[in-house]
């Protein structure tokens, strides 16, 4: 085979043999053929997935480079390149690349594979391992307490239904601990743009006020829907809502009774911004750096008060990374707080379609 090195006027399809087609096309990892100047021969259907081509151009300068290092090498070489999960945010998504070339007038083979997930749930897991059994401590320390008390005050009924109750409130701290752990684990092994539809981001928020209606009730907290602008995300519903959810229990938990938290939607630039506000106890300005991490309250006996695990934030920032989005926070103490997801709108044409159908 032979390729001529001015691709402008190539009659792409007709000079690649159907059979290195269909061989290309039956590998597990997404292929590209790529004639010098980076004209692009051929891709494999799956790699529109994987962000590594834009406007038909390679949009990776890694793996350029890597490509014109082969070509002038003539050896192969693999590597691996990070591509952005969405227009902003820092959710990454390292991909594998295996470049070869096939030809001496520089046709090359790219075969590019996601081998990112295992390694970070990896990572993941060790990382939460080490957090989790010292979260769990507490509570399971505290019931071992509590029991003994109750043995110690066997005769004093008042003295033990005082030790029982407490003794419930820790369980239940530690179920809502546990859930919320298998939640985030959940999120963090599982990446919500493989099995994508498109979800509606009123219907979000609409869901998200209605499951924080308890608490907000019982707190004379009135959550109210400001400007909504409607916008279409690519994503799973279930992480988005409980993203929002995560937002509004936290307003209403840091508010005092009979304040107003207001929750809006607005569109601006290929992005939507979902926007929760309290007129809450706020956030000192040297902890707002930290309150995304795991297990980082401000307050740790306000939040264990309120039933705080210190995961919600976390979930939320994952959800928004995930999704190719981003979270911000603004927060004055004794003013409130305002924070919002960021997440790109699907474009028009993925409207009616889920990307991946359910099997
Ligand atoms: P928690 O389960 O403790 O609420 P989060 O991860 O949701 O954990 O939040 C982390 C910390 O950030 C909280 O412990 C709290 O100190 C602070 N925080 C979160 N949301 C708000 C808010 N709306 N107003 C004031 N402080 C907040």
């Amino acid at each position: 085979m032979r390729f001529r090195k001015d691709a402008s006027d190539l009659d792409e399809r007709l000079e690649i043999p159907e059979l290195l087609i269909r061989a290309l096309d039956s590998l597990e990892s997404e292929s590209l053929l790529v004639l010098p100047g980076e004209v692009i021969l051929h891709k494999s259907e799956g790699l529109v997935n994987f962000g590594v081509l834009k406007d038909g151009r390679i949009a990776s300068e890694d793996l350029i480079a890597l490509i014109r290092g082969v070509r002038r090498s003539n050896e192969a070489r693999r590597g691996s390149i990070e591509i952005a999960r969405g227009p902003i945010g820092q959710g990454k998504r390292e991909l594998k690349v295996s470049v070869t070339p096939l030809t001496e007038d520089g046709l090359i083979l790219v075969l590019v594979s996601d081998e990112s997930e295992a390694r970070r749930i990896d990572a993941v897991r060790r990382d939460f391992v080490a957090n989790v059994s010292h979260e769990l401590k507490t509570p399971i320390g505290a019931l071992g307490l509590l029991s003994e008390a109750i043995l110690g005050a066997k005769d004093q009924p008042e003295e033990v239904v005082r030790f029982a109750t407490k003794m419930q409130s820790e369980a239940k701290r530690l179920a809502d601990l546990v859930q919320e752990i298998i939640d985030l684990s959940r999120l963090q092994s599982s990446d919500p743009l493989q099995r994508a539809f498109p979800v509606e981001i009123e219907d979000v928020i609409r869901e998200a006020i209605n499951q924080a209606q308890v608490s907000s009730e019982s707190r004379r907290i009135s959550v109210e829907t400001g400007v909504i602008q409607e916008a279409t995300v690519i994503g799973d519903r279930d992480q988005l809502i409980a993203a929002v959810h995560n937002l509004v229990e936290n307003a209403v938990n840091y508010s005092p009774e009979n304040t107003k938290v207001s929750v809006t939607s607005q569109l601006k630039d290929g992005l939507i911004e979902i926007k929760v506000a309290d007129q809450g106890i706020g956030i000192p300005e040297s902890e707002l750096g930290r309150i995304f991490e795991r297990f980082y309250r401000v307050d740790p006996a306000r939040s264990r008060a309120t039933g705080g695990t210190g995961l919600g934030l976390s979930i939320v920032k994952h959800v928004a990374l995930n999704h190719g989005g981003d979270v911000k926070v603004w927060s004055q103490e004794g003013v409130g707080s305002t924070f919002s997801i960021l997440l790109p709108v699907a474009p028009e044409v993925e409207y009616e379609d889920p990307i991946i159908e359910e099997n």
